[in-house]
């Protein structure tokens, strides 16, 4: 009896220590960059050295149009020469090696939890910007991509986005038919008829009138995005604006050695992943 009692007893405050031990020491967070214990947790899962290397678009440094970094506000050469679809685009942070290192992983490496810090990413932005929208539409993939990745990343980030900022999400609008090849050789305009093809709407009448915000992962030449507004803008929206993590157009432009010094290290601890 005695030792039953005295076993019961035993088991219960392991469980309490247990508890106790949760609440006041919770399972760590690592940084999404270098992989150190973060001291606590944070919306941007990224320590202070880390944070250094994410370098920020500001509204006086990019195009007034498609956000992409410039020395100063002004229209970049692909919006000087192409019709854009979207009526604005923005992007959070220049697609450096760091960003770029982030978001392979992120996209590559199955690990889709680091969709939250994207997403957060995404809502300072958003709030700093003050996009006027209705709704939310990630970019979509088609259904065999998402079959190999196991996960759409943009939907991953729209869907914590869209929550964080009381927005309707809306998945059963905006669908990729088909895998579009890549086609370097093509130029803008003709690489734009082809992604415009594999895009298609459905129930039109949720999104009529609306002003849609389009989230993506990576802006590159703002093809994709600009595809995805004609087609939603034949449905009839209102508005198209356009808001993605990083934009890759400056990555040559990108000298920052402090980057370049980390690169051996990130690339490192990726590799361990
Ligand atoms: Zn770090
Ligand atoms: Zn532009």
């Amino acid at each position: 009896m005695k030792s039953k009692f005295f076993e019961k007893t035993k088991n219960f405050f392991k469980r309490m220590f247990k508890k106790v031990d949760g609440v006041l020491f919770p399972a760590n967070i690592k940084c999404l960059g270098c992989g150190i214990d973060l001291p606590e947790k944070r919306d941007i899962e990224i320590c202070d050295d880390c944070l250094k290397l994410l370098e920020p678009i500001t509204e006086n440094k990019c195009c007034t149009l498609c956000g992409t970094s410039l020395k100063m506000a002004n229209l970049c050469p692909h919006c000087k020469e192409n019709k854009r679809e979207f009526n604005i685009a923005r992007s959070a942070y220049r697609y450096n090696e760091f960003m770029a290192g982030l978001i392979k992983r992120y996209k590559y490496n199955n690990q889709p939890y680091m969709c939250a810090t994207f997403a957060h990413m995404l809502s300072q932005k958003y709030k700093e910007i003050g996009f006027d929208v209705d709704c939310v539409i990630p970019v979509p993939i088609s259904k065999q991509r998402k079959r190999q990745r196991g996960y759409n990343q943009s939907e991953l980030i729209a869907k914590i986005f869209a929550e964080e900022n009381h927005l309707p999400l809306i998945l059963d609008v905006l669908l990729k038919d088909k895998e579009t090849e890549h086609q370097a050789d093509l130029n803008y305009e003709d690489r734009q008829k082809n992604i415009v093809g594999s895009f298609k709407v459905k129930n039109k009448q949720k999104i009529a009138g609306k002003n849609v915000l389009i989230i993506d992962d990576v802006f590159t030449t703002g093809a994709t995005t600009s595809a995805c507004a004609k087609v939603l803008k034949k449905a009839k929206v209102q508005s198209v604006s356009v808001l993605c993590v990083a934009s890759t157009s400056i990555l040559s432009q990108s000298q920052n050695s402090k980057v370049k010094s980390e690169k051996i290290k990130i690339s490192a601890y990726v590799e361990n992943q």
